[in-house]
This record gives C-alpha cells, structure tokens and sequence, in this order.
C-alpha cells in the first residue's frame, strides 16, 4: 500500500515520523475523510474547505494550496489498486527541531507540519444493513466547545463512542444542555410527521459533507425540512432517527437506549433519502 508522508509515495511500512511529532504527544494536528467513489473523490472542495476551517481552528498555516492538495489526493488516489477508497488526511503540528524543548505545550517556531495521508477502500453499508438499521444509546456530550474543528484529538469522541459498541449499538447521541448535538462519528437528524429536522451548524458539532448533501437533497425533492436546535424529547419521541457520514451514509438508527424508534424499523424517509444519495453519487461519478 503506497501512502503520503511530508511530500513522498511511500509503502506503508516506509512511512516514518518521529516520536516527538506533536500529533503523538500532544494530538495536536487536524484531518478529514474523503470517500472515493470509482476513483473519483467525493465533494473534494468541500473537504479541503472544511480542511482549511480546521486549521485556522488551530492557527496552522495550511502547508498547501487547494491546487497542491487536490493533486497530491489524485495521485495518492491513482496509486491504489481499489475503486472505492476512503483517503484520510492528517496535519499535525509537526516535530520539533534540533535546541527546542522536547515537549512544550507552546507552538514552536520554525517546525514544518507533518503531512500524512492514505487510502483505503470504502466499506459503506449493504443494503441489508441499512434495511435493517442500527441501534444507539444516548450520552451527554462531554467534549470541548470547539466541535466544529476536525481534531485529531478524538479521546472524548472514542469514550463516547465505545458506550455504543458496549452496549451492542453502532452509535452514541449526544446531547448538551437539553438539545441534540450529533453523533460520535456522525450528525443526527430527527423525521417527526413527515418533517425532518437536523441542528444548525455550530461550534457545538461538525458540520458534515454528509449533513449538507442530505440537506441539499431535501430542498431539492420538496421533502420537508427544517434546521433548528431539537431538544432531548424531540429525539427521544422522533418517528424516524439517522446517522448520516460519508462512510455510513444515510443509517436509520431503529432504537435508542432500548427503546424502539417510531416503528422500530427504517422509516421511509430514511430509505427514501438513502436512495436519492445513492443516486447522487452515481452522478457524480458520472461527471
Ligand atoms: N460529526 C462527527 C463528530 C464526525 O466524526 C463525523 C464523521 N467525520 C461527522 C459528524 C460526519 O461528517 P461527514 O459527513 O463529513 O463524514
């Protein structure tokens, strides 16, 4: 497997950074996800907007132009002997340099970021996945205010999301102050008499290429819509409950916390907006 580190295509087992790396020490650093669909990335300019987004977040100059990053994505794209891929992109704040301190929480002056990217191939869900649907537990969302940055510092979000996974689920809800935020790895959207609902973008969660697809697709299909804060009994008494990311897609999540959601099945809304995604992503990769 060829991944890229700091401006080379190397095999996996090549790919070094040092131990110093302030990703290592300290998580400090940013990525994004982009799937890949027949070779061709999916809403590239939205990720690597979101991209930017993350390290202004952080104060990191963004080692590269869209032009450079886009390029370096093709070829690492092109290097792959799979179709369907998910490209992972990390900048960390990078190693530092010979007489500063091996650790110190101040940014250090003069130290290149560390770039590092690789592909794999995109495992999203069959169809008898998402007929059935997945269950979710609900959490307080005990993370940082800066949601909305793509950290790599995911601890919080890897607490939460093992709750799921020990109680057998796929996912975990989070709410903050009595209102929905998202999902460890994923946002959330709320069906309710045929409308459906999603937060608003804030600094409270991460806007997703996903999120905004399904939105887009709403406005575009008449389907009813609305953005809004939803709170904790709006969830909890939802006829129809979604996960949404890239590689999960459109998931119908079916109970919460035990408890059946709507009929505890997918709900049409949910397979009616999974079909129109998938249709969109055919022509995408038609274009
Ligand atoms: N929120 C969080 C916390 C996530 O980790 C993800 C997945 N990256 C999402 C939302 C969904 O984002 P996207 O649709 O861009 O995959």
């Amino acid at each position: 497997m060829s991944v890229y580190l700091n401006g080379q295509f190397l095999p996996l087992a090549e790919a070094k950074v040092s131990v110093l790396d302030r990703g290592f020490v300290f998580g400090d650093g940013v990525y994004e996800l982009v799937p890949v669909y027949s070779g061709k990335p999916f809403r590239l300019d939205a990720h690597l907007h979101r991209l930017q987004f993350s390290l202004d977040g952080i104060r990191l100059a963004n080692p590269h132009s869209v032009a450079e990053w886009r390029e370096r994505i093709l070829q690492l794209i092109a290097r792959q002997d799979f179709a369907d891929q998910s490209v992972y992109i990390q900048v960390t704040r990078g190693t530092p340099v010979e007489g500063q301190p091996l650790r110190d929480h101040a940014f250090p002056h003069g130290v290149s970021p560390t770039v590092f990217m690789f592909a794999q191939p995109l495992v999203t869900a069959t169809p008898a996945q998402k007929a059935a649907g997945v269950c979710a537990v609900s959490a307080l969302d005990n993370r940082w205010l800066r949601c909305n940055i793509k950290a790599i510092s995911l601890l919080a979000n890897l607490l939460l999301r093992q709750q799921a996974v020990d109680a057998g689920c796929a996912e975990t809800v989070m709410l903050r102050d009595g209102f929905l935020t998202e999902g460890a790895a994923s946002n959330i959207f709320v069906v309710k008499d045929g409308v459906v609902r999603a937060p608003p973008p804030s600094s409270l969660m991460l806007t997703g290429i996903t999120y905004d697809v399904v939105l887009e697709l709403a406005a575009a299909h008449d389907i009813p819509h609305e953005v809004r804060a939803i709170a904790e009994a709006e969830v909890r008494g939802a006829d129809e409950l979604w996960m949404t990311s890239s590689t999960k897609e459109i998931m119908a999540i079916v109970a919460l916390d035990g408890v059946p959601v709507g009929a505890g099945v997918p709900g049409p809304l949910a397979m009616r907006m999974d079909a129109l995604y998938q249709t969109f992503k055919q022509q995408v990769m038609r274009s």
